[in-house]
Order: structure tokens, then sequence, then C-alpha cells
């Protein structure tokens, strides 16, 4: 028996080719397009304006590979809802549906574990298993919005992994999307967020991507993001914040900095201003995120107060400065928390400082 194709996470003319490979016209490929993307639909047997007989050859011939909800928490703090899916591969990945001020956001995975290995996070405890396919990425997507029934209107890649050691499959599912027939989530309302890949950065600005761009900077000095983002060894600060100064220059847009406020590590008086310093010249915004403690990880939250002071040293910064609130605290929604937390179930607990497959990445 020949093996079926997997048609989710195709592009319309990716579709449009293989419909015409097995001999149909190119309109049933922006009928299966709909279906799979905007009406996130789970058979082709509920594919209702496609023909009995064509419901059939499909079946026989491609393979949907839905992901199936393997778990889903909802926080009773703030409504955000956490999903634990099931890829056919046995493997699992996490997703979050949030929302707020109207915003519909879904926090999307792109890998399973993840080779960075920074050390205050869940996932990097986990190594790297695997990039997640286009169709794995969207399929994420799909299955929240059916379950939920809701128009997710933002899509934030800030899951598991890094989304631009995955930089195709990433942005081939952020353009579906985005696509008119799929779910057509506006660009600006993608952020896809890297913990600094610099060649994958100049890349995104040479190929002129609409999506928003976010960075994890998470400390002002090297020795801090030596420990905290170990990718900064071999892309130090000099490096990735001049990448973002050409991105910024050529795209003309604005760039979201992250900052994970820990407890005695990076929010002194001194950190604020050498942020102020450091991106006074980049016309940015960044979102200060006091950290969200893990019982199997060595950092802590910062105190309220330190949390105040830190943003009192930056009220004269040129640029806008957000607090966000870690979301779904009780329900473990921190990239990788659950994931991690159902594997302990099985095994031991994760490792705290592993250097990771550093040679996978580019
Ligand atoms: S914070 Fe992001 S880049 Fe770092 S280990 Fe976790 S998933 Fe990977």
């Amino acid at each position: 028996m020949t093996e079926k194709t997997i048609i989710t996470g195709y592009t319309l003319p990716e579709l449009e080719e293989w419909a015409t490979g097995i001999g149909e016209k190119p309109f049933r490929a922006r009928q299966l397009y709909q279906w799979i993307y905007q009406k996130n639909a789970r058979s082709f047997d509920e594919m209702l304006n496609l023909s009995k007989d064509l419901r059939k050859k499909l079946a026989e011939t491609a393979a949907l590979n839905v992901l199936s909800i393997d778990r889903k928490m909802v926080s009773q703090k703030d409504g955000s809802i956490k999903y634990l899916f099931r890829l056919h591969d046995g493997l699992a990945v996490e997703s979050v549906y949030m929302e707020e001020g109207g915003r519909k956001t879904v926090c999307l995975s792109t890998m399973v574990g993840c080779p960075i290995a920074c050390p205050y996070c869940a996932t990097g405890s986990m190594g790297f298993k695997k990039n997640l396919s286009s169709g794995e990425i969207i399929g994420q997507l799909v299955q929240i919005r059916r379950d939920l029934n809701v128009r997710v209107s933002n899509i934030v890649f800030m899951g598991m992994g890094e989304p631009f050691l995955n930089y195709e499959n990433v942005i081939k599912a952020a353009n579906i999307m985005n696509s008119e027939l799929g779910p057509e989530i506006a660009a600006r309302r993608i952020t896809i967020s890297t913990a600094g890949i610099v060649p994958a950065i100049r890349r995104f600005t040479h190929e002129n991507h609409r999506f928003k761009l976010a960075i994890s900077l998470n400390g002002t000095t090297d020795l801090q993001r030596d420990e905290l983002v170990p990718i900064n060894r071999k892309y130090p600060l000099n490096e990735l914040l001049a990448a973002v100064r050409d991105y910024t220059k050529k795209s003309h847009r604005r760039v979201t900095f992250e900052y994970i406020l820990i407890a005695g590590f990076n929010d002194s008086a001194d950190d604020a201003r050498r942020l102020t310093g450091l991106l006074g010249q980049i016309p940015c915004k960044i979102n200060v995120i006091p950290y969200n403690e893990n019982e199997f990880l060595p950092y802590r939250a910062p105190s309220e107060k330190t949390l105040n002071d830190f943003l009192r040293h930056l009220y004269k910064a040129p640029f806008a400065v957000t607090v966000r609130r870690s979301k779904g605290q009780d329900i473990a929604a921190a990239c990788g928390q659950l994931a991690t937390r159902t594997r302990n179930r099985f095994t031991r607990a994760p490792r705290l400082t592993s250097s990771g497959p550093l040679q996978n990445i580019v």
C-alpha cells in the first residue's frame, strides 16, 4: 500500500499541485484549503461540498494528521486555557489560549523540546526532540479554534522551541495563518519571538516579512545572557543588537524586547540603566515579565517592590515599557511546564542546566 500524503501544512500552491497530481481541478485545492484551515475539519467526511466519491478518494490518498487533545486545563485565575496536544508520532506539545482586552491570542509551539536550553525554562530542560512540521504548527491553532469555536485574532510563537531554528516551517505556517482562504490573521498580529538567532534575524529582515519580531533579551550583559540564554555565547549582545537595529531600519517596524525579570539576577538599578543605554537608539518597546516560578527550576520571581523599583528606573527611557504578567500560573502555562510535569510523572526530575545539542544551531 502506498503511503498517504499528509496535506495539513501545505500552502495553496502546494495543495493545487498535489490535487492536479491526483487528477483533480485546482479549485478543489481551494475547497480543501478552506476546510482544513478555515473550517477546522478533522476528517474528509466533514467536507460536505465535496462529492462522496471524492471524499473517499481523498481518504485513500491523503491524511490530515489531526492533533489530538491529550489534556486541557483552564485557569481559575484568568481563564487562559492550556492544551497538551498529542502528535502522530506520540510526542506532545503545548499551546495556550488567552483573552485580554478583546484580543484572542494563541501561543504556539514550534519544536518538541528546545536545543537552546535556557536554564530558566522548563522546555529547555527537556533537551531537543524535533522540529514541528508546518502542519503540526498550524494544527495547534486549528484544533483550538475548533475546540473553543472562536475566531483567534493574535498569534505568538512563544511556546516550546526556538522558532528561528525551525525557520521555514514557522514562516510557512505563519503565511498560511495570514492567508485569505485560511484563518486570515493579520500579519501585524502574528509575532515571532526569538532568543537571538542572528543569521535568521538577518534572513527575516532580508525577506521583508510583515510579521512582528520579538527578541527574548532577559539580560543586559553578555555574562547574564550567556547564563540565561546560552545561544548568546554564539551570537553575543553586540551582534544581536546590530542585527535588530538593521531590521528596524530596513522594515521601519518597531521590535519588541521581552525581559523576564528574575529576583537577584537581572533586576537591579544598574540593569535598568544598561537597558536604557542598549535599547535607547532602537525603535522598540519592552515587555517586562516577572518570572513565573517552576518548582523544578532554581530561579525566583521578583517581589512587587523590586518590580516597581525596576520600572521606576526605566521611567525616563525613550521606549515604551509594559508589564506582562504570566497567564495561567495555576495551570503551569509557562512554556514547557505542562509537558515537563506530564513527563515527570514517568521520569525523574529534569536537568536544570543542560547545554543541549548546540551543534544543531544555525
Ligand atoms: S526559553 Fe525559548 S529558546 Fe529558551 S529553552 Fe525555552 S523554548 Fe528554548
